[in-house]
């Protein structure tokens, strides 16, 4: 059994307009998107800015309600719960934000931020109990005991995310969804994040959502790797075998513009035309097909599935197939563009 499955999820908006704020249309922010999370495993998840992923990623912790579908954690379908049953069962799951600043009460203490979670879910027996573990978790996140009575404000944006994940490690919980964590960090930072991340999932087999907008972070850090367009699932495979074999025409464009990725890699950057269409109203059939270098006639009527290309890797293409073949590549030659 799989630590998250989620099935068939949908989050849409409405979109309400005049006097009346009559209901003229819905955002589809996340629709029909399904996955699952095996324990101490990452799924990275990307997109462009809009794309449906951190919307996902909240609605999977009921952050925001869903509007259909169902989020199985360790077989119990978590998107019915509500109150005190919910409260409980959100000691297991937790998310840490790209902004630590403003997730961090700045008129509370390094000790305090930690120590309200483990109150919350009254983990400790006593205020000696308390402490101890407050500076066993700073430690496990590369701080120290003269940190913890300091305010959010005296740290750098790498510390103050190291305390982000404190507070989340403190009620240890068996998922982590990560919201774009170190989006807003330095390089070098960036990398400290990723490494210590990886250190805590290997000591406590803690699982992770990895939400973000670049492909070189997320197939570092990821088993598997979902891509997202206009609140779908185009494409989830591998990590290694999503960037060495990409099987539709949008991960192949993000993957084109990160060289760095795969430095042997051929591939010509691929730039393509105009914005992400809104997702107040979508395009017909492939959602990418005004953008795709390949797009065909049928690509305007019919949607086409996700489905299994090769064991593990599903893309939602009809000429999955096809796509990154040698004598395929987008905007070269190969498949015909519509007339
Ligand atoms: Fe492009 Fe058509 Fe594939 Fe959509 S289905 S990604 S438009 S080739």
């Amino acid at each position: 059994m799989s630590l998250l499955e989620v099935k068939n999820l949908k989050v849409h908006f409405p979109v309400k307009q005049g006097l009346f704020s009559r209901v003229k249309g819905h955002v589809k922010a996340v629709d029909d998107v399904s996955l699952r999370i095996e324990p101490g495993e990452t799924l990275g998840l990307v997109g462009e800015s809009g794309c449906g992923k951190t919307t996902l990623g909240r609605a999977i912790i009921r952050l925001i309600e869903p509007t259909a579908g169902s989020v199985l954690f360790d077989g119990e379908d978590i998107s019915k719960l509500t109150g005190s049953e919910l409260r409980s069962r959100r000691r297991k799951f937790q998310m840490i934000f790209q902004d630590p600043y403003n997730s961090l009460n700045p008129r509370m203490t390094v000790e305090q931020i930690i120590g309200e979670a483990i109150d919350i879910h009254r983990l400790a027996e006593n205020p000696a109990a308390r402490r101890k573990r407050i500076l066993e978790l700073l430690e496990a996140v590369g701080l120290n005991s003269s940190h913890a009575q300091r305010y959010p404000h005296e740290f750098s944006g790498g510390q103050r995310q190291r305390i982000g994940i404190a507070r989340a490690l403190a009620v240890e919980p068996q998922l982590i969804v990560c919201d774009e964590p170190v989006s807003a960090l330095d390089v070098s930072v960036q990398a400290q994040i990723i490494n210590l991340l990886q250190d805590l999932q290997r000591q406590r087999g803690i699982a992770f959502l990895f939400i973000a907008h670049d492909l070189a972070v997320v197939e570092h850090i990821s088993h598997r790797v979902m891509v997202m367009y206009l609140g779908k699932a185009v494409e989830v495979a591998e990590a290694k075998e999503l960037i060495r074999n990409p099987r539709h025409p949008y991960t192949e464009a993000l993957l084109s513009a990160v060289p760095e990725v795969d430095p042997a890699s051929k591939r010509k950057r691929i730039l393509l035309p105009g914005d992400v269409p809104s997702p107040i109203s979508p395009p017909s059939g492939c959602p990418f097909h005004p953008r795709c270098p390949y797009a065909q006639p049928v690509c305007k009527t019919d949607v086409p599935p996700l489905r299994e290309i090769s064991p593990g890797h599903r893309s939602a293409c009809h000429f999955a197939e096809e796509v990154g073949g040698e004598k395929l590549m987008a905007g070269t030659s190969g498949i015909q563009k519509p007339a």
